[in-house]
């Protein structure tokens, strides 16, 4: 192994890998549950943010946690690539005015613009290792997901859930388009008249107001208390932010508006009776279809045979709120699936929109367990998708100059649901445990290149206290995982590397590898077999976090030994029960060595100065393990002799 870890390469090297090898492929008919993630697809209005690589990995790293647990983990990516957000994106970008210029060029340059923006967010999860199966990708705007969405709203159109409706609606002035009320920046309207501005539109910031128009809704009044209890089916995590959902729907105000006077959307399937205005609707057959651009062939119960085509567009949640629906045309059964994860500014949207159509399609709630995130803030309050560019925190950039196992252990820090905020001096950790991961790997894999797995050897109880904590320290990060708990699961991981591995396992295992004439072969296999298996197990719980150093690692050396083709596709160990008593023996001895070691300080001695003797005073149940262990702690303390009290 390389003395210093170059992640410039490396990192590259094993995302090829993976590629060539479809680690992450989703194999329907492979065994094991199917763990399902629900994965937002981010809104194409803009470039990347630093904020987009917070939510995001941290979900990536439940979808890696669950296949080390043996689950078949269905980890899908799309794009929501429609709407006003695109449209504006296109109008900055282009200078240019949507309502000017002719529909089908604008909607072309949109085109463009959004395979642009989806390439290079593609490129971005890419580099940071994301173990999504891309052959599920999908676009909002695509006809196969048009044909979808349309064809679930003629599903509610049927029912009655969907309605078109003359009404006073809100607009948006600037955007020229009814939104809807999840899309208010403040919202109050209790003193308001109708021509008045009732909040700010979130996407342009400007004054929206109500006007008078016609316009489709989905019924979400009269269903309130279904919505309500579907909360109480959900598990959430963190569980505190169920309430901001229930305020949310207690709150509601009208019903959804899903139409919108805009261009680049899911055409609805719906033409106009010249005489009579009642909607006609298209054929599922015929679906996806542009009502523009095809001519309604039918008749009109009042006898009537001339057509207006709908020219409205749909929201684009109308769309992203069935991706449960959208993740099975793939043809597998997913409703309801594992897990939704996405930050906490859309539980209003995304959360509500996909439980209220998941209601009506499947009479059922769309997922098990809502994962919500935080944000990462720039400075206090500062949002920093919001906050101007700044190199220091393009996420490209810092990938590009940090590596994204650094970017993703730090994202690993923060408290599920809490915001945090990002300075590049934040990584400093990261990089000091990057560091310390590889030389320690290094250091332990020097004195396993003879390991011989023919017999287990006799363990001796330091060695067997090593391993015990190992599958301890797994099981509780585990515990912590089916919680989603990310970042506490990680404490628990570092405290076992740095404090019971490093400082204290191979300082104590250290000349006995090297010294087999002096320690005896069998000890020396016997440390050999624990260091592996320690290691390995920390490879495997730390590959989560940062895959390309522990796939490094996994392919330099381990995988000669272990049938799988990456330690990506290796499981955690499963213990049934922790052997308390050699925990609690290791918990004595590392004490002892800590107070040796303070006692070395103190008296301004070097660690490797002899003593006389060393002392240590235990409970008479581990005398025997105190004096198997002996030579391993005379050699750790440099001491002559060692003297057990009990
Ligand atoms: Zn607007
Ligand atoms: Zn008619």
């Amino acid at each position: 192994m390389e003395k210093r870890y170059d992640f410039t390469q490396i990192e590259k090297q094993m995302q090829t890998l993976w590629e060539c090898e479809q680690i992450y492929h989703f194999d329907k008919n492979a065994k094991g549950e199917i763990y399902s993630v629900d994965t937002p697809p981010p809104t194409v209005s803009g470039s990347l943010h630093i904020g987009h690589l917070f939510s995001y990995t941290q979900a990536e790293m439940i979808a890696r946690f669950r296949r080390m647990q043996g689950y078949n983990v269905f980890y899908p990516f799309g794009f929501d690539d429609n709407g006003l957000p695109t449209e504006r994106l296109v109008e900055r970008e282009e200078k240019i005015r949507a309502s000017i210029l002719p529909r089908s060029e604008f909607i072309s340059k949109c085109q463009t613009t959004v395979a642009k923006y989806e390439n290079e967010f593609k490129t971005f999860w890419k580099s940071l290792g994301f173990s999504v199966d891309w052959t599920t990708e999908y676009q909002t705007i695509s006809p196969e997901i048009t044909k979808i969405s349309q064809e679930l709203f003629l599903e509610l159109a049927k029912t009655g859930k969907a309605y078109i409706k003359e009404a006073p609606v809100l607009w948006c002035t600037e955007c020229q388009t009814s939104i809807a009320q999840a899309e208010l920046e403040t919202f109050d309207i209790e003193s308001e008249t109708a021509s008045h501005a009732v909040g700010t539109h979130e996407r342009c910031g400007k004054p929206a107001e109500m006007k008078p128009s016609r316009q489709w809704y989905i019924d979400i009044l009269t269903e309130q208390e279904r919505f309500l209890r579907a909360a109480d089916e959900i598990n959430w995590y963190p569980a505190n932010m169920k309430n901001r959902y229930i305020a949310w729907v207690e709150n509601l105000k009208w019903d959804w508006c899903i139409s919108r006077q805009r261009y680049f959307g899911v055409p609805f399937p719906v033409w106009y009776c010249k005489e009579c205005e009642k909607p006609a609707f298209a054929e599922k057959e015929q679906l996806p279809i542009n009502p523009l651009e095809v001519e309604y062939s039918g008749t009109c119960e009042c006898g009537c045979t001339n057509f207006t085509p709908e020219s409205a567009v749909f929201d684009t949640w109308a769309t992203s709120s069935i991706t449960p629906q959208i993740n099975e045309r793939l043809g597998i059964k997913l409703t309801p699936m594992s897990m939704r994860t996405h930050a906490h500014e859309i539980i209003r949207t995304w959360t509500f929109y996909t439980i209220v159509r998941s209601i009506y399609h499947t009479d059922s709630i769309p997922w098990k367990d809502l994962m919500i995130c935080g944000f990462i803030l720039a400075k206090k309050g500062e949002k920093i998708s919001k906050s101007k560019n700044n190199n220091n925190l393009d996420p490209k950039h810092l990938v590009a100059t940090h590596s994204a196992d650094v970017l993703r252990y730090w994202t690993a820090g923060a408290k599920l649901g809490t915001d945090t905020f990002f300075s590049p001096d934040e990584l400093s950790i990261s990089k000091r445990f990057i560091t310390k991961l590889w030389n320690a790997s290094r250091f332990s894999i020097s004195h396993l290149r003879d390991i011989d797995f023919v017999k287990i050897p006799s363990l001796l109880p330091v060695d067997r206290w090593i391993i015990e904590r190992a599958n301890e320290t797994m099981s509780n990060a585990a515990k912590l995982l089916y919680e989603y708990e990310i970042g506490s699961a990680r404490h628990e991981i570092d405290e076992f590397f740095w404090k019971d591995f490093c400082d204290n396992y191979i300082e104590i295992v250290k000349e006995r590898l090297y010294q087999p004439d002096i320690h005896g072969i069998e000890e020396r296999k016997s440390g050999q077999f624990a260091l592996y298996y320690t290691l390995l197990s920390i490879m495997k719980m730390y590959a989560i976090y940062v895959p390309h150093i522990t796939e490094h690692i996994y392919q330099s050396f381990f995988k000669q030994h272990e049938k799988e083709a990456s330690i990506h596709l290796t499981h955690w160990a499963k213990p049934t029960g922790i052997d308390a008593d050699i925990i609690n023996f290791g918990e004595v001895l590392k004490i002892a060595i800590s107070e040796m070691r303070k006692y070395k300080s103190e008296n301004n001695l070097s660690m490797a100065t002899e003593i006389e003797a060393f002392e240590i005073r235990t409970s008479p149940h581990f005398i025997e393990w105190f004096k198997q262990s002996e030579k391993d702690i005379l050699a750790c303390s440099k001491a002559k002799e060692l003297k057990l009290i009990s």
